[in-house]
């Protein structure tokens, strides 16, 4: 059991991403005062020797690891290079610095990529290194697989208390709405709403419709990091999801019902399916006392409701 003290220095890897934005409101709704970030321009998370330079003069206590460069299924076929690098260099640099700066707690956050293309369903975390990786993705897994040895391996080695979490696919506020590199929850929210506003009616999805992917709200996933922060000291990377997944075809019509109703939905099949199914077992995360609670159609009515306030925003301003 580690309580984070609400004055402690609290680093937040990513505060502009999805989900280093949910942790930092999480944060301050729960009165943490010392919740230290840094933006790209003032610190390149890839620079090692920025990074120690960073942690020497701010000294955090503790470290969510949530930064990276991140993208649905286009944009990691397209930029490899950029997923294997960026995302090595930067869970290097930050946990090395967490351990020369001898940092308290460290959660570092995976992605459910990481398992066999081929696992059986639901997925446990035992699953990791026991087959193939589902080749759209394979960099970004194989440095996300990285992340998780660096934690386990400096706990070996250092004594360090570093843990790992492994979140399924994730939505909500500030999540990433450009159609060539966004994950299908964000994207579909924006083809249905511009196809409302332009009065069109056909709607393009992806691939066949048939992969089942499971999504979890990134308020739900900020209340597991500080769960498991405050909880879990185990080794094993620990799966953050609800355990329950739908078909990209269900998802679809669900987003349709919120958003355009009178819309028609067209299967491009040229375009990638990806892993068939990685639907998550979250008996792990359960045992340690969290399950997740906000329910998918409301999660999208409010992301919806985000999305159009930003857009709202944007176009007044
Ligand atoms: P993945 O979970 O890593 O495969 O990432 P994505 O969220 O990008 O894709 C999930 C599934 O949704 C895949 O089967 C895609 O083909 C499908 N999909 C359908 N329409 C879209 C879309 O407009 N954008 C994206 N990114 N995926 C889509």
């Amino acid at each position: 059991m580690t309580e984070q003290p609400k004055d402690a220095r609290i680093f937040v890897a990513g505060h502009r991403g999805l989900v280093g934005s949910a942790i930092v409101r999480r944060l301050e709704r729960d009165g943490y005062t010392n919740i230290l970030t840094a933006s790209r321009d003032q610190l390149d998370l890839r620079d090692q020797a920025a990074v120690n330079y960073w942690f020497r003069a701010n000294r955090p206590e503790y470290v969510y690891l949530v930064a990276g460069t991140v993208g649905g299924i286009l944009a990691n076929s397209t930029r490899p290079a950029e997923f294997l690098y960026d995302n090595m260099m930067i869970h290097a640099t930050v946990v090395e610095a967490s351990r020369l700066h001898e940092v308290t707690k460290l959660l570092y956050l995976g992605s459910s990529c990481i398992y066999p293309r081929e696992a059986a369903q639901p997925i446990t975390e035992d699953a990791l290194l026991t087959g193939p990786l589902e080749p759209t993705n394979e960099p970004y897994a194989i440095a996300k697989i990285a992340g998780i040895k660096l934690c386990q391996a400096y706990r070996r080695q250092y004594g360090c208390n570093f843990i790992s979490a492994m979140p399924t696919n994730l939505y909500g506020p500030n999540d990433n709405f450009d159609l060539n590199s966004s994950h299908v929850l964000p994207a579909l929210i924006r083809k249905f709403d511009d196809a409302r506003a332009e009065g069109t009616t056909e709607v393009e999805v992806w691939g066949s419709g048939t992969p089942y992917r499971e999504f979890l709200h990134v308020d739900d996933l900020a209340d597991a990091c500080l769960h498991l922060m405050e909880h879990y000291d185990g080794d094993q990377h620990v799966n953050v999801g609800t355990g329950l997944d739908l078909t990209i075809r269900d998802l679809a019509e669900t987003i349709r019902d919120i958003v355009h109703p009178d819309a028609t939905i067209r299967f491009d099949t040229s375009k990638p399916d990806g892993t068939p199914r990685k639907q998550l077992d979250v008996s792990l995360l359960e045992s340690l006392g969290w399950t997740h609670s906000i329910p998918l159609d409301q999660g999208i009515r409010s992301t919806y409701d985000w999305y159009r306030a930003q857009h709202f925003a944007t176009s007044a301003a």
